[in-house]
């Protein structure tokens, strides 16, 4: 019988167990905690973000330090608090020295994710930063390119930001995650009042591939 893997786990509780220890990859050495993910399990909203940070590798959950500070406001601004979405990131453990993740370590981890997507089921996906863009949509397109846009990945709305984290660095991104999630805000809404049929269709306002937000 073949090996159990991400696809045959049942729900998010069954995948963390599944992943286990993990010594999968590089970064299970310096890692302490394996940051899984965390919020409402059936989220229609889910957050994609790159990799855990000093403190989430201390804690074991996702964006709890400077830029998860920066997250929370910025989810405060769209009337939504973390309990009512999902998040978690490309890679589950620390790169050394926050370095980006290299191609090993996200083919290695990016299963794990891509099972969660499936078992929370989200309608909105927001990719956080470049790499969890190019991973949900599949391209390597630059991030600059890719935002204030719409896409549609397998039946979801997929709304690539800047990562939060790079507003910590320059202060001008700040007003555009802002400008962001105010769009993402109005992608919900639109879905939510059914208003966001395929494209094609007669009803498909913003519908269109990598159409505006
Ligand atoms: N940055 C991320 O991409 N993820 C985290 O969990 C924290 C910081």
């Amino acid at each position: 019988m073949a090996l159990a893997g991400p696809g045959d786990c049942a729900d998010l509780n069954a995948l963390r167990e599944h992943i286990g220890d993990c010594r999968r990859c590089p970064l299970s050495a310096a890692r302490t905690c394996l940051v899984f993910g965390s919020g409402d399990p059936h989220a229609d909203l889910m957050f994609v973000g790159e990799a855990p940070g000093k403190n989430e590798d201390l804690t074991g959950e996702p964006f709890v330090g400077a830029a998860g500070h920066f997250l929370d406001e910025l989810l405060g601004t769209i009337g939504l608090e973390r309990s009512q979405v999902y998040i978690a990131n490309m890679v589950k453990c620390r790169p050394p020295g926050n370095r980006d993740p290299e191609e090993i370590e996200i083919a290695t981890c990016s299963p794990f994710l891509a099972r969660q997507i499936e078992l929370v089921d989200p309608v909105v996906i927001a990719t956080l930063g470049r790499f969890a863009a190019h991973f949900v949509l599949g391209t390597d397109a630059p991030i600059t390119s890719l935002r204030g846009k719409l896409y549609r990945r397998g039946g979801r709305r997929v709304v690539p930001v800047f990562h939060p984290a790079a507003a910590l660095y320059d202060g001008s991104k700040r007003g555009v995650l802002q400008e962001d999630f105010l769009r993402l805000r109005a992608v919900i809404d639109r879905v939510a009042r059914g208003e966001d049929a395929e494209p094609g269709s007669s009803s498909s306002p913003g519908g269109s591939e990598g159409g505006d937000a």
